[in-house]
Protein backbone atom coordinates (compact mmCIF):
# COMPACT_ATOMS: atom_id res chain seq x y z
CA UNK A 1 0.00 0.00 0.00
CA UNK A 2 2.66 2.46 0.95
CA UNK A 3 4.50 1.61 -2.48
CA UNK A 4 1.79 2.33 -4.35
CA UNK A 5 0.88 5.38 -2.59
CA UNK A 6 4.93 6.60 -3.59
CA UNK A 7 4.53 5.17 -7.11
CA UNK A 8 1.32 7.56 -7.48
CA UNK A 9 2.95 10.72 -5.98
CA UNK A 10 6.63 9.86 -8.38
CA UNK A 11 4.06 9.58 -11.29
CA UNK A 12 2.35 12.96 -10.50
CA UNK A 13 5.31 14.97 -10.17
CA UNK A 14 7.43 13.64 -13.09
CA UNK A 15 3.97 14.66 -15.25
CA UNK A 16 4.13 18.25 -13.26
CA UNK A 17 7.98 18.57 -14.19
CA UNK A 18 7.33 17.63 -18.09
CA UNK A 19 4.40 19.69 -17.81
CA UNK A 20 5.99 22.58 -16.29
CA UNK A 21 9.41 24.30 -17.26
CA UNK A 22 7.75 26.32 -19.69
CA UNK A 23 4.79 27.42 -17.89
CA UNK A 24 6.74 27.96 -14.98
CA UNK A 25 8.96 30.30 -17.06
CA UNK A 26 6.76 32.07 -18.49
CA UNK A 27 5.22 32.70 -15.11
CA UNK A 28 8.65 34.06 -14.09
CA UNK A 29 9.24 36.73 -16.61
CA UNK A 30 11.03 39.46 -14.61
CA UNK A 31 8.21 42.33 -15.88
CA UNK A 32 5.36 40.32 -15.83
CA UNK A 33 3.97 43.33 -17.89
CA UNK A 34 3.50 44.70 -21.33
CA UNK A 35 5.64 48.19 -21.94
CA UNK A 36 4.50 50.43 -24.48
CA UNK A 37 5.07 54.29 -24.55
CA UNK A 38 3.95 56.59 -27.20
CA UNK A 39 6.28 59.45 -27.08
CA UNK A 40 6.12 63.63 -28.13
CA UNK A 41 7.79 66.67 -28.10
CA UNK A 42 5.90 69.16 -29.63
CA UNK A 43 8.02 71.15 -32.39
CA UNK A 44 8.80 75.15 -33.01
CA UNK A 45 7.22 76.21 -36.21
CA UNK A 46 9.76 77.32 -39.51
CA UNK A 47 8.60 80.18 -40.73
CA UNK A 48 9.73 80.39 -44.71
CA UNK A 49 8.66 84.01 -46.10
CA UNK A 50 10.07 83.39 -49.72
CA UNK A 51 6.80 82.93 -51.63
CA UNK A 52 4.58 84.71 -53.60
CA UNK A 53 0.46 84.27 -52.65
CA UNK A 54 0.18 82.83 -55.95
CA UNK A 55 3.19 80.18 -55.33
CA UNK A 56 1.69 79.28 -51.75
CA UNK A 57 0.06 75.55 -52.77
CA UNK A 58 -2.93 74.44 -50.98
CA UNK A 59 -3.84 70.73 -50.65
CA UNK A 60 -7.90 71.96 -50.99
CA UNK A 61 -10.00 73.54 -53.85
CA UNK A 62 -12.72 75.45 -51.15
CA UNK A 63 -9.80 77.74 -50.07
CA UNK A 64 -10.77 81.08 -50.38
CA UNK A 65 -8.01 83.38 -51.45
CA UNK A 66 -7.19 84.22 -48.21
CA UNK A 67 -5.52 81.04 -47.32
CA UNK A 68 -2.85 81.81 -49.89
CA UNK A 69 -1.73 84.36 -47.64
CA UNK A 70 -0.38 82.03 -45.26
CA UNK A 71 -0.49 77.84 -44.93
CA UNK A 72 1.01 75.68 -41.50
CA UNK A 73 2.40 72.31 -43.03
CA UNK A 74 2.70 69.70 -40.37
CA UNK A 75 3.41 65.71 -40.63
CA UNK A 76 3.52 63.75 -38.04
CA UNK A 77 6.22 60.96 -38.63
CA UNK A 78 6.14 57.86 -36.42
CA UNK A 79 8.71 55.75 -35.52
CA UNK A 80 7.70 52.25 -34.23
CA UNK A 81 9.95 49.91 -31.81
CA UNK A 82 8.69 46.74 -30.95
CA UNK A 83 10.45 43.61 -29.59
CA UNK A 84 9.24 40.99 -27.32
CA UNK A 85 10.42 40.47 -24.03
CA UNK A 86 10.09 36.78 -22.75
CA UNK A 87 11.33 33.31 -23.27
CA UNK A 88 11.16 30.71 -26.22
CA UNK A 89 11.42 27.03 -25.40
CA UNK A 90 14.68 26.10 -27.30
CA UNK A 91 13.27 22.58 -27.40
CA UNK A 92 9.86 23.75 -29.70
CA UNK A 93 10.09 27.26 -30.57
CA UNK A 94 7.36 27.92 -28.11
CA UNK A 95 7.27 31.73 -26.84
CA UNK A 96 5.58 33.27 -23.97
CA UNK A 97 6.37 37.09 -24.19
CA UNK A 98 5.42 40.70 -23.50
CA UNK A 99 5.53 43.01 -25.66
CA UNK A 100 8.05 46.33 -25.95
CA UNK A 101 5.94 48.82 -27.64
CA UNK A 102 7.93 51.90 -28.02
CA UNK A 103 5.79 54.78 -30.56
CA UNK A 104 7.72 58.23 -30.97
CA UNK A 105 5.85 60.48 -32.86
CA UNK A 106 7.28 63.80 -34.27
CA UNK A 107 6.34 66.49 -36.30
CA UNK A 108 8.61 67.05 -39.41
CA UNK A 109 8.37 69.51 -41.02
CA UNK A 110 6.28 71.99 -39.34
CA UNK A 111 6.33 74.47 -41.70
CA UNK A 112 4.28 77.84 -41.87
CA UNK A 113 4.25 79.93 -45.18
CA UNK A 114 3.62 83.39 -45.22
CA UNK A 115 2.83 85.09 -48.48
CA UNK A 116 5.34 87.68 -49.84
CA UNK A 117 3.46 90.37 -50.08
CA UNK A 118 2.26 90.37 -45.94
CA UNK A 119 5.85 92.25 -45.41
CA UNK A 120 4.41 95.41 -47.02
CA UNK A 121 2.16 95.88 -43.56
CA UNK A 122 4.01 94.55 -40.49
CA UNK A 123 -0.21 94.71 -39.37
CA UNK A 124 -1.13 92.48 -42.03
CA UNK A 125 2.18 89.87 -41.31
CA UNK A 126 1.54 89.92 -37.60
CA UNK A 127 -2.52 89.19 -38.14
CA UNK A 128 -2.04 85.97 -40.72
CA UNK A 129 1.20 84.81 -38.47
CA UNK A 130 -0.81 84.72 -35.79
CA UNK A 131 -3.55 83.29 -37.46
CA UNK A 132 -0.89 80.25 -38.19
CA UNK A 133 0.37 80.18 -35.06
CA UNK A 134 -2.96 79.05 -34.11
CA UNK A 135 -3.23 75.98 -36.04
CA UNK A 136 -0.22 75.29 -34.75
CA UNK A 137 -1.29 75.34 -31.02
CA UNK A 138 -4.93 73.30 -32.28
CA UNK A 139 -2.12 70.63 -34.26
CA UNK A 140 -0.01 70.19 -31.01
CA UNK A 141 -2.64 69.98 -28.51
CA UNK A 142 -4.17 67.70 -31.25
CA UNK A 143 -1.00 65.12 -31.09
CA UNK A 144 -0.88 65.57 -26.92
CA UNK A 145 -4.18 64.45 -26.19
CA UNK A 146 -3.78 61.76 -29.40
CA UNK A 147 -0.47 60.35 -27.90
CA UNK A 148 -1.84 59.86 -23.66
CA UNK A 149 -5.24 58.27 -25.32
CA UNK A 150 -3.47 55.99 -27.55
CA UNK A 151 -0.74 55.02 -24.99
CA UNK A 152 -3.94 53.93 -22.90
CA UNK A 153 -5.67 52.38 -25.01
CA UNK A 154 -2.76 50.04 -26.06
CA UNK A 155 -1.67 49.57 -22.91
CA UNK A 156 -4.77 48.54 -21.51
CA UNK A 157 -4.87 45.94 -24.76
CA UNK A 158 -1.22 44.84 -24.35
CA UNK A 159 -1.63 43.53 -20.74
CA UNK A 160 -4.78 41.97 -21.41
CA UNK A 161 -2.72 38.28 -21.91
CA UNK A 162 0.94 37.75 -22.37
CA UNK A 163 1.68 36.44 -26.21
CA UNK A 164 2.09 32.37 -26.60
CA UNK A 165 2.82 31.19 -29.94
CA UNK A 166 5.87 30.68 -31.94
CA UNK A 167 8.29 33.74 -31.47
CA UNK A 168 8.38 34.88 -35.36
CA UNK A 169 4.96 34.95 -35.90
CA UNK A 170 4.33 36.71 -32.50
CA UNK A 171 6.60 39.09 -33.94
CA UNK A 172 5.24 39.82 -37.11
CA UNK A 173 1.52 39.76 -35.73
CA UNK A 174 2.41 42.06 -33.63
CA UNK A 175 4.35 44.37 -36.26
CA UNK A 176 1.21 44.22 -37.92
CA UNK A 177 -0.93 45.11 -35.62
CA UNK A 178 0.49 48.10 -34.62
CA UNK A 179 0.36 49.19 -38.43
CA UNK A 180 -3.06 48.42 -39.17
CA UNK A 181 -4.97 48.98 -36.21
CA UNK A 182 -3.11 51.34 -33.91
CA UNK A 183 -1.64 53.77 -36.39
CA UNK A 184 -5.47 53.89 -37.61
CA UNK A 185 -6.37 54.57 -34.48
CA UNK A 186 -3.91 57.28 -34.29
CA UNK A 187 -5.13 58.98 -37.74
CA UNK A 188 -8.67 58.49 -35.86
CA UNK A 189 -8.04 60.25 -32.74
CA UNK A 190 -5.90 63.38 -35.11
CA UNK A 191 -8.94 63.86 -37.35
CA UNK A 192 -10.86 65.04 -34.36
CA UNK A 193 -9.18 68.42 -34.84
CA UNK A 194 -9.94 68.89 -38.24
CA UNK A 195 -13.37 71.15 -37.07
CA UNK A 196 -11.08 72.91 -34.76
CA UNK A 197 -9.02 73.96 -37.59
CA UNK A 198 -12.26 74.52 -39.88
CA UNK A 199 -13.55 76.49 -37.37
CA UNK A 200 -10.63 78.55 -36.93
CA UNK A 201 -10.75 79.24 -40.51
CA UNK A 202 -14.77 80.43 -40.67
CA UNK A 203 -13.94 82.64 -38.16
CA UNK A 204 -10.71 84.24 -39.96
CA UNK A 205 -12.88 84.53 -42.99
CA UNK A 206 -14.82 86.82 -40.93
CA UNK A 207 -12.41 89.05 -39.28
CA UNK A 208 -10.11 89.37 -42.39
CA UNK A 209 -12.34 91.91 -44.08
CA UNK A 210 -11.82 94.27 -40.98
CA UNK A 211 -8.39 93.90 -39.54
CA UNK A 212 -5.51 96.42 -40.45
CA UNK A 213 -7.66 99.11 -41.34
CA UNK A 214 -9.10 97.07 -44.19
CA UNK A 215 -5.64 96.70 -45.71
CA UNK A 216 -5.65 92.90 -45.65
CA UNK A 217 -9.06 93.21 -46.99
CA UNK A 218 -7.62 95.45 -50.60
CA UNK A 219 -5.00 92.69 -50.82
CA UNK A 220 -7.53 89.56 -50.63
CA UNK A 221 -8.96 91.19 -53.63
CA UNK A 222 -6.59 92.31 -55.29
CA UNK A 223 -5.91 88.62 -55.33
CA UNK A 224 -9.00 87.40 -56.42
ZN1 LIG B 1 -6.17 78.92 -41.44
Amino acid sequence: MLRYALGALLAVLSAASAAQPFEAACDALSAPAAEVRVLFAPAAAQVDESKASREIELDTEKAGAFRHLGVTRATLLRDVDVRLDGYTDPQTGRACAWPKVKLQLRVQPLLIELARELGADPCMRAHVFEHEMQHVAIYNGAVLRAQVQLESEMRAHFNERQLVGDARTLMGELQSQIADRWLTRLDALLAVAESEHDALDAAEERQAYSVCNGALSKLIKSME
